[in-house]
């Protein structure tokens, strides 16, 4: 297969912080011979295991960027044991321009995996991580939100896989970011996650969902930090700082697709339930509001259809058919 053509300005090998860039040309309208260039930043303390971490997949969440480009300002490399590639905007165009997808190829980076080196930007970089980047990671976590159109409960979580013994590290790696809640996730289509080619790899994967609607509150960015250094002690390669608090997570679980509520309708949400709210099969979750008109009809009327946690919610306030209402997932 092609070379990808993307270079790092970092030696992978050498001990030590390397601030640098995984540069990519791109040769366009306003630069001949230009290139984008992804931050990136190696603590490398000896040998040990290699963990992979990344934010900004998607360009509007939050969590992980701010976490991410905090903890590459870190200068205690005595305190690593191993290897930690950070790249806090994974898709740096789109987190450029805070959409979701890219602006360049308009691609959802998080469903080309596992990309192509002679494909357009979005999938040149999924390319990159597919070949290159993966391959020397022993843990992998890549943290999410629910950027513009979604709000979670915050969460970790895993997978269910063909091989028990890479489910149960994810499951423990996921515990051990210590969010609020442990999810295992159900994903509505699995095929070209990052997250499905990293788990086909054989790695420790974790992903997580932390708030949403296109910004970030003290309260989640504070998970995001605590689970970033909690998923390194986990993995052995960060010491362990005595004075953090430790937290239980609730475990949740998505055991089919009832977890998922989609509307069928277009209009204005009135929602019924808040995120985090434990509620009961057939409660009255949200109405949905016609908008052309005044009318003596009833707004649609969404009923949970099992019991559980509200996890996630859509956001904003104006829903289109087809689109995600809520999630409710099992509280274990
Ligand atoms: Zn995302």
């Amino acid at each position: 297969m092609r070379h990808n053509p993307i270079s790092p300005t970092i030696d992978f090998d050498k001990d030590g912080i390397q601030h640098g860039y995984l540069r990519l040309p791109h040769s366009r309208d306003d630069s001949a011979w230009g290139a984008v260039m992804i931050p990136v930043t190696q603590f490398k303390n000896g040998e040990g295991p290699t963990a992979l971490m990344t934010g900004g997949n998607h360009g509007d969440e939050y969590e992980g960027p701010i976490a991410l480009y905090n903890f590459a300002s870190r200068t205690d490399i005595d305190n690593f044991h191993g290897r930690v590639i950070v790249i806090p905007a994974m898709n740096f165009p789109a987190f450029q321009a805070a959409t979701r997808t890219s602006p360049v190829d308009q691609l959802n980076l998080n469903r080309i995996f596992p990309g192509r080196p002679d494909g357009s930007l979005s999938q040149v970089i999924a390319d990159y991580f597919s070949r290159t980047l993966v391959p020397m990671a022993d843990y992998v976590l890549d943290i999410h939100s629910g950027g513009k159109t979604l709000d979670f409960v915050p969460f970790a979580a895993s997978h269910i896989l063909d091989n028990k013994e890479q489910q149960s590290a994810c499951e423990a790696a996921a515990k051990a970011f210590g969010a609020p809640h442990y999810l295992q996730m159900l994903e509505i289509d699995a095929a070209g996650l990052y997250d499905t080619m990293v788990e086909e790899a054989g790695k420790v994967f974790v992903t997580t969902e932390l708030g949403g609607g296109g910004t970030s509150t003290p309260y989640t960015v504070e998970i995001a930090r605590r689970g970033v250094d909690n998923f390194l002690i986990h993995a052995g390669i960060l010491n362990a700082d005595p004075t953090m608090p430790k937290h239980d997570s609730v475990s949740l679980d998505m055991p089919d697709f009832r977890s998922f509520i989609f509307s069928e309708h277009a209009g204005l949400v009135e929602p019924c339930v808040a995120l985090g709210d434990v509620i009961r099969e057939g409660d009255l979750v949200a109405r949905i509001h016609s908008i052309e008109r005044t009318s003596p009809e009833p707004p649609a009327e969404y009923r949970a259809p099992r019991e559980g946690m509200v996890i996630c919610r859509h956001v904003p306030s104006l829903i289109k058919i087809g689109d995600c209402l809520n999630v409710i997932a099992e509280v274990l």
